[in-house]
């Protein structure tokens, strides 16, 4: 064809990392942290709930309400108005989507318009920004800080938003500010205090709250985690967003959900049933079983929700441990399934490693991979190219994995200190 033909809503999007990175860890057979997914199965109650599902007649084979399947909508509509403490309507405040992927897209298609500008707090899961583009929004980027540098044990907790930085990127074309707590990449876990200075601004410009929760039930060390929906005032303007992938640890099931007003929820229906419709019926119904068991066992030593953060609590301190051995200065996550760590004191040689200007993570990210068999994720994917070198000293890693990766990894990473 000779005519143009890319639209042009793709043509200024960044390379997608997740591509790139995930390709090059299995084309060197490396030891995989990099892209966030347990190499282990899902509990056993929810993949015997999907077996029973997939062998429970037609019905689970065939199409089911386009909102959500019937069981899941009224489960997660129960489960988090006990939450939030208030009613939610199954029907009308809750969208099951196709993973939080598709909730995001939902979200931003239908509520972002030509203009509009939407502060989203750095670090972010990288696909907020394309997504707001794609929508014809304009990002406007709010870093959070490490406020004490140097410290002995560096925590994402020590990251923190200025609150007048924070106020001075609302302009009256804002619409939304875009929180992911606890976040990807760092780990941090927003404090009311905190959430509470997002909510007052939020209240204060008449602007949506988009609050991405996919890891919300791992917290560690007594850290809590908030959902801002249920701070006053801002039930009616916050989008929180969901995942079965990282709540039942499947995420190739692809089911997420937004939770919202039915005000905002009318407007995602248009974009969710006349793009994909719905999310397939057979992972819907085994998730509502998964949740309807935790409901349940809430708060007991036997829900799952309380032993996979108390599993991953040992993952990440064996995780950080042997970072420390090999020079890597971990930041600890408070949450979540990752863990930063900063690479400046690591000198090697990376000339070879990419183009000239590009950040110097990805560059170490693709020697590590190459050279040590140890695949990672670079920090300065989850910034804005404005933000990108300032942070590009530090590379992610995944600690959702067995033991026996994790020993792998440790192996890497002694034997290369060793030859430092
Ligand atoms: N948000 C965040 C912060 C994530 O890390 C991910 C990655 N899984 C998603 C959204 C997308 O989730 P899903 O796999 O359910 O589409
Ligand atoms: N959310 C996962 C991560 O951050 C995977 C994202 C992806 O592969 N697209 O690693």
């Amino acid at each position: 064809m000779s005519r143009q033909l890319q639209a042009r809503r793709t043509a200024s999007l960044r390379k997608n990392v997740w591509v790139e990175f995930t390709q090059l860890a299995a084309d060197y057979k490396a030891v995989n942290l990099g892209q966030g997914f347990p190499d282990f199965s899902p509990p056993k109650f929810v993949q015997d709930a999907f077996c029973k599902a997939v062998s429970g007649g037609y019905q689970m084979h065939q199409y089911t309400q386009p909102f959500g399947h019937p069981p899941l909508v009224h489960i997660l509509a129960k489960f988090f108005g006990r939450i939030v403490g208030r009613e939610i309507d199954p029907l009308e405040d809750v969208l099951v989507t196709v993973g939080a992927y598709q909730a995001l897209f939902c979200t931003f298609q239908a509520l972002i318009d030509e203009g509009d500008e939407v502060i989203i707090v750095e670090p972010f899961f990288d696909c907020y920004e394309p997504m707001v583009k794609m929508a014809g929004g304009k990002p406007v980027y709010v870093p959070l800080r490490p406020k004490v540098e140097g410290s002995a044990v560096p925590s994402s907790g020590d990251w923190v938003l200025s609150p007048e930085e924070l106020a001075s990127k609302f302009t009256p074309r804002t619409k939304a500010v875009v929180i992911n707590t606890p976040n990807n990449p760092l780990g941090k876990v927003y404090k009311t205090e905190e959430l509470q200075v997002i909510a007052d601004l939020c209240i204060k410009h008449d602007v949506l709250c988009i609050s991405d929760e996919v890891y919300e039930w791992l917290t560690y060390d007594g850290n809590k985690h908030v959902k801002i929906a249920g701070l006053p005032g801002m039930w009616e303007r916050t989008v929180t967003i969901g995942s079965a992938g990282k709540t039942f640890s499947a995420t190739g099931w692809k089911v997420g959900w937004v939770i919202s007003s039915k005000q905002n929820i009318q407007y995602l229906k248009i974009i969710h049933q006349n793009s994909v419709y719905h999310s397939p019926t057979a992972a819907q119904e085994a998730v509502a079983r998964g949740f309807e068991r935790e409901y349940e066992l809430f708060g007991t030593p036997e829900s799952y929700f309380q032993q996979l953060p108390a599993m991953l609590h040992q993952k990440r301190e064996k995780l950080a441990s042997c970072l420390g051995g090999a020079g890597l200065q971990p930041v600890m996550p408070e949450g979540g399934y990752f863990m930063i760590a900063d690479i400046s004191s690591v000198k090697v040689d990376l000339s070879d490693q990419g183009t000239e200007g590009e950040p110097n993570d990805f560059r170490f990210v693709r020697w590590l991979t190459k050279e040590k068999g140890l695949a990672t994720i670079p920090v300065s994917a989850f910034y804005s190219p404005e933000h990108s070198r300032e942070f590009d000293k530090y590379i992610r890693f995944c600690f959702i994995k067995e033991d026996a990766t994790l020993n792998a990894a440790e192996d890497i990473l002694r034997k290369w200190s060793q030859t430092q």
